[in-house]
């Protein structure tokens, strides 16, 4: 497979423009691109180019009918200035799962993996060593083919680009669960990483900024009370000494650092039930003081502490302190830089 790609490297890095210090979000890429192509019922042609512009037919099937996937990985550097991968294959798998409820073809795991490998390999000097900060991996996938008509397209583009990122949300975040609008339903595509369901969450999450907070809190589709995640992340609630997070039911989806918070969680000793959990219980909870800390997970924070949830005409307060959040948090940076023990094999260095 590696020898298959072809790298074509540019002449003109703009590495030399970025203060690692005060990274703007999301708004610089680094110099090159990772791009596949599927026609004719196979991908061909992997290859690392120089980013630039991607020639777009205005008919191409994605700009109309959606099909359009993706992923977030993070790339950190470890002992030795080694390039360090979390769990990639588990990106892959999810990227796959992603395809083929929208319709779209899976690409061959050790190629999504490969693919990774080789750009942060490239762009290895674009990984920012500050703590917190990494380099983001957008993989993503779309259909390309010039057609208007509802089918499945038959010619789409692989690519995977990278953001340079200091340390995100680092302040509590202020949750409002949302009773209106909902991110996704049973048999929908919640479990898939579609473009549109970020589309579908922008209205609700710009009127929940508008209220003052951070996120949202998306409840269930048909009665409005269950949990589900929070903005692009799954939840943690303690309560009274042990964790519980909702269980993936069809319509969350499954994060890879909710996974492997449930496997920290349990190393350090904790119960963690993952099982349905309405809003109410979550106030109950607080009202009888058993409510200790919440938070939610994701690649791109890592962990990010909840300080207050808004929910109807309530608003509840967390307590100040955050423990086992900190830990949490502490702990996955540490594995993700080697400055502690890999004891789940989690880390694939380039
Ligand atoms: N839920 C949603 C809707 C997300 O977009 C993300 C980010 N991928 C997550 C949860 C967290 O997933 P992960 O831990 O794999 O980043």
């Amino acid at each position: 497979m590696e020898s298959q790609i072809k790298i074509t490297k540019t002449s003109n890095s703009g590495l030399k423009d970025i203060d690692f210090d005060n990274i703007p979000l999301g708004t610089v890429f680094t110099d090159h691109m990772f791009v596949c192509d599927y026609e004719n019922g196979a991908w061909q042609n992997p290859r690392i180019e120089p980013l630039k512009l991607i020639p777009t037919h205005p008919a191409a099937m994605a700009l109309h009918y959606g099909q359009a996937i993706f992923e977030g990985m993070k790339a950190t550097v470890g002992k030795d200035n080694t390039p360090l991968l979390f769990r990639p294959e588990e990106n892959a798998k999810r990227f796959n799962h992603s395809a083929v409820r929208m319709g779209m073809p899976e690409i061959p795991e050790i190629l999504f993996v490969e693919a990774v490998k080789r750009i942060v390999g490239v762009e290895h000097a674009w990984i920012p060593p500050q703590d917190g900060s990494a380099l983001y991996l957008r993989p993503f996938m779309y259909a390309d083919e010039p057609f208007i008509g509802m089918r499945a397209a038959t010619s789409y583009k692989f690519i995977v680009i990278c953001s340079p990122a200091g340390p995100f949300f680092t302040k509590k975040i202020k949750l409002y669960a949302e009773t209106e609008f909902i991110r996704a339903a049973n048999g929908g595509t919640g479990e898939a990483k579609a473009a549109g369901n970020y589309a579908a969450a922008i209205l609700p999450t710009e009127k929940a900024k508008a209220k003052g907070y951070d996120q949202v809190l998306w409840l269930d589709a048909n009665e409005h009370k269950y949990v589900q995640e929070v903005g692009t992340m799954n939840i943690f609630f303690k309560v009274n000494g042990r964790f519980i997070t909702p269980s993936t039911d069809g319509s969350i989806l499954k994060g890879i650092t909710r996974d492997s918070v449930i496997t920290l969680l349990k190393d350090k000793g904790f119960e963690v039930e993952e099982r349905p959990i309405t809003i109410d219980e979550v106030i109950q909870f607080h009202k009888e003081g058993m409510l200790e800390e919440a938070f939610g997970t994701g690649t791109a924070v890592a962990i990010a502490m909840v300080e207050a949830i808004g929910y109807k005409d309530e608003v509840i307060t967390l307590p100040q302190e955050n423990p086992v959040s900190h830990d949490m948090k502490t702990t996955l940076d540490e594995i993700k830089t080697q400055k502690r023990e890999d004891q789940h094999g989690w880390i694939v260095p380039v």
